[in-house]
């Protein structure tokens, strides 16, 4: 039995378009075009955002290593059979607007490098995008949606993680309470929204202004092993036309999306990370949004925003609703099953001998049958697969910029000297969003 949510149609590939490279802050140095085109490969990701289209050196390394495939889409020179990449770039602004400090980032997606060219062109004149990969405007996002729609009609944009507290559309801390306040004249333009790491469908299913939009999932990869925690179902034709419509229409093809247990993620319940508090909403309301240790407001998270803007209860699924399926990356899996605690060496070596013997990684999180695993899965392993996909995992959900930790067996039947799973050590640093 393959994952019990998804019978994904045949000739459906995955895509993750909001991705890092070098060039972005805090991101590994491993992020060029062929090293992801590499590990896109081993996940199972068909197409991929190349990232950081705003910056003048990686748009240099792109026309190096990247070839157009006719398509909208680019390929690797080297291997014109792999990975299919996706112009894409995130920017931030920051900004006043209805008398409020904003701070709001947004994924753009283009049809090919001439417009990109132009695209740096009028934003090298009237801001810095060679300091930062995601580089930083002091105007409006609708001022930038305006300019970048200018160049090319055929641009797309994607407002980025629309909960995260800190620099997102609904952020409780610098974001806007409806899309259209944000966007003004400029939302006809907005026609999806990522859900970000630390919420899934089902939670933004809870606001009825949000029906009409495609939600959409990205890893916010800033290094490889994290391309494809969360990505996108399509069964279009693989190009940038067919990809653009399919998320402005699903009935042309957007199929659903592979998420992160929301919990996981780093803004998930309200806390405060200094002083090791971590609330559910209902009792950072009963201690007034202060923090029981220091006394100062606590960092509002993402549950408890959905909350304030929510005009459904929930467990609420509406008509528009797209099938998504909860994954843990399979390296955790096995680190878990093996009895340790972040990604060594070891985990390492038994992750490439499975996805050598029945890979992409994907195939086996999601498709093969527990039949087919049993040839090459260790016992553990697959039971812990099995675990993953019906959703028997226990969580300690994420809060104030720590990530939740998942597991998947309990302390009793976890191997001695083994705590519960953390995230590998790098975690905290190389994803601040
Ligand atoms: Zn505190
Ligand atoms: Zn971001």
């Amino acid at each position: 039995m393959s994952h019990p949510v998804f019978s994904w149609k045949q000739g459906a590939f995955l895509a993750d378009f909001h991705v890092h490279s070098h060039y972005s802050r805090a991101t590994s140095p491993d992020m060029h075009p062929d090293v992801l085109n590499r590990v896109a490969r081993q996940k199972g990701l068909s197409v991929i955002g190349t990232g950081d289209f705003t910056h003048p050196g990686y748009l240099k390394e792109l026309k190096e290593t990247l070839e157009p495939e006719g398509t909208g889409l680019y390929v690797c020179r080297d291997d014109p059979e792999g990975t299919k990449f996706i112009l894409s770039s995130e920017i931030s602004n920051i900004f006043t607007q209805g008398g409020k400090n904003r701070r709001i980032h947004t994924v753009f997606l283009a049809p090919d490098l001439e417009v990109v060219e132009e695209i740096q062109r009028r934003l090298a004149a009237i801001g810095n995008i060679t300091s930062d990969g995601r580089p930083i405007f002091g105007f409006p996002v609708k001022e930038l949606v305006r300019i970048i729609m200018d160049v090319s009609p055929d641009c797309f944009v994607i407002p980025a993680h629309i909960w995260t507290p800190w620099f997102s559309l609904f952020g409780a801390k610098s974001g806007f309470d409806s899309l259209e306040e944000c966007f003004e004249e400029q939302s006809e333009h907005i026609f999806a929204l990522e859900t970000g790491l630390s919420s899934d469908p089902q939670m933004n299913w809870r606001l009825s202004a949000l029906d009409r939009y495609t939600l959409v999932s990205n890893s916010d990869a800033h290094s490889p092993s994290r391309l494809g925690r969360e990505a996108n179902c399509l069964s279009c034709r693989p190009t940038y036309e067919a990809i653009v419509s399919a998320i402005k229409d699903p009935a042309k093809g957007f199929e659903g999306t592979i998420e992160f247990f929301p919990q996981e993620g780093k803004y998930y319940c309200d806390g405060h990370r200094a002083c090791g508090v971590c609330m559910h909403p209902r009792e950072t309301i009963e201690h007034g949004g202060r923090c029981p240790v220091c006394g100062r407001g606590l960092t509002v998270g993402v549950l408890h925003r959905i909350e304030e803007l929510a005009d459904r209860p929930e467990g609420f699924v509406p008509k528009t609703a797209r099938p998504c399926v909860h994954l843990i990356p399979l390296e955790e899996i096995i680190a878990e099953a093996l009895g340790v605690r972040s990604i060594t060496g070891k985990v390492k070596k038994e992750y490439l001998r499975l996805i050598q013997i029945g890979g992409p990684e994907m195939g086996i999180l999601l498709w093969k049958s527990e039949e087919e695993l049993r040839q090459f899965v260790p016992d553990r392993i697959l039971e812990g697969i099995r675990r993953m996909r019906k959703g028997k995992v226990h969580i300690s959900p994420g809060h104030d910029g720590v990530y939740g930790k998942v597991s998947l067996f309990s302390r009793e039947e976890n191997l001695p000297g083994y705590g519960s799973r953390g995230r590998q050590e790098d975690a905290v640093q190389l994803d601040l969003f």
